[in-house]
């Protein structure tokens, strides 16, 4: 089993990651002095993994709380149901929430743990590629308001998180591509080696051994947790993990979160900052072409369609502060490095949008 550590300055900890970190969660839970655990899943996670996280909790005394499925359900009102959970389940200052499932159920019970009674410990046990490499470090927390995404929400650092890749075998193939545009993404800002990797991947990495998924999981956390551990409440240095997320954000937000996964959007949105930053000067083409036939060597995701330009322009302005026309943008400056650039205008914006527009996306392969 690997340990990544993510040394932000108050309380530094560990991600736990290899296959057999599920059925070590009790030994973890002695490690950091608790007994006591509220596990807090969804009904499809839960019958999928149960029995690996109970064998796991086999010295321990704890409860379950099953949360609905789905983004819609990242609310106050499941949010309230945990608080009424935890205090049936007396849970106090000395006991842990167990977050076991994707970005939904950590964000949801990490925020209940940030919380409840002004704060309790949390662990979270990430069961998506998106959740390992992203949202299960860092400590952001939260939940949706109905007019916003995120909106409500802590940072709350988890006491520990444990990445257990078996848990993987089980997600469909469009959540491990999802996850897989995360982990390129950290490749772009900041990893050579790592981008290589998933350059020469299969398409959603179906078929890739368990031992190449470990290794790209642990360079993308790795460098998730350096970001992390210099700059935890999103100064000027954690924005270099908005890569993509810009135009992502913008696309999602346009086609009302249904048409694309959180990844297949950032997947666009890699291909739009790398089209910004060559128009610039910034990439050279060869790069981008590099970029561009990553994204897209992840297999086939849905196509951008009709993107009405202003409704991107407002999107991204609502995203990022836009102030006078101009937006700040991280662009990638070579494979590996980045840089974050606070004068992209609107007329670049547009550019690099006619661009995507044009492309094809892959299309799925033809059996
Ligand atoms: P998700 O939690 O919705 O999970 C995706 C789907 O996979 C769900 O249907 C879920 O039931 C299913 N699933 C989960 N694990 C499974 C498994 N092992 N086998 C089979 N099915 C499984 O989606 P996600 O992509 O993990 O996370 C997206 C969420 O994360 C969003 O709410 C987003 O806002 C949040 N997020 C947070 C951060 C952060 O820093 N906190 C970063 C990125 C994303």
């Amino acid at each position: 089993m690997r340990e990544i550590h993510v040394a932000v300055p108050a309380r530094p900890y560990r991600v736990r990651l290899g296959t057999g970190a599920a059925e070590a969660l009790g030994e973890l839970l002695a490690s950091v002095g608790r007994s006591r655990a509220v596990v807090v899943s969804s009904p499809p996670i839960w019958e999928r993994h149960r029995d690996r996280i109970v064998r796991g909790l086999e010295k321990a005394t704890w409860t379950e709380a099953l949360v609905p499925e789905g983004e819609r359900h990242k609310s106050a009102r499941t949010l309230q149901g945990l608080y009424d959970a935890f205090l049936q389940a007396r849970l106090g200052r000395d006991g842990v929430v167990l977050a076991v499932g994707g970005g939904v159920v950590g964000d949801l019970a990490g925020f209940a743990a940030a919380s409840y009674m002004r704060g309790v410990d949390w662990i979270a046990v990430p069961t998506t590629l998106l959740s390992m490499v992203d949202s299960a470090v860092g400590g952001k927390v939260g939940i949706n308001h109905p007019r916003a995404k995120n909106l409500i929400g802590a940072f709350h650092q988890p006491r520990a998180v444990v990445a257990d890749v078996r848990f993987l075998d089980t997600l469909p193939a469009r959540e491990r591509q999802s996850g897989a545009y995360e982990i390129l993404k950290c490749g772009i800002i900041g990893d050579r080696a790592l981008f290589d990797a998933l350059r020469g991947a299969p398409p959603a990495l179906e078929g890739w051994s368990e031992a190449a998924l470990e290794d790209a999981i642990a360079a993308a956390v790795g460098l998730k947790a350096r970001v992390v551990a210099e700059d935890e409440r999103e100064g000027d240095l954690r924005r270099v993990l908005n890569l993509g997320h810009t135009l992502g954000h913008a696309f999602e937000a346009i086609t009302g979160y249904r048409r694309f996964t959180h990844g297949e959007a950032v997947g666009w949105g890699l291909i739009g900052a790398a089209a910004i930053a060559r128009r610039r000067g910034l990439l050279a083409g060869a790069d981008f072409e590099a970029i561009a036939a990553a994204v897209d060597g992840l297999g086939p995701r849905p196509g951008l369609g009709r993107m009405p330009p202003e409704r991107v322009l407002e999107a991204v302005a609502r995203d990022k502060k836009a102030r006078g026309g101009r937006v700040p943008f991280v662009l990638p400056t070579a494979i590996g490095a980045v840089s974050v650039v606070a004068d992209v205008t609107t007329g670049e914006v547009l550019a690099a949008l006619d661009e995507l527009v044009a492309r094809r996306a892959p299309r799925p392969r033809r059996a």
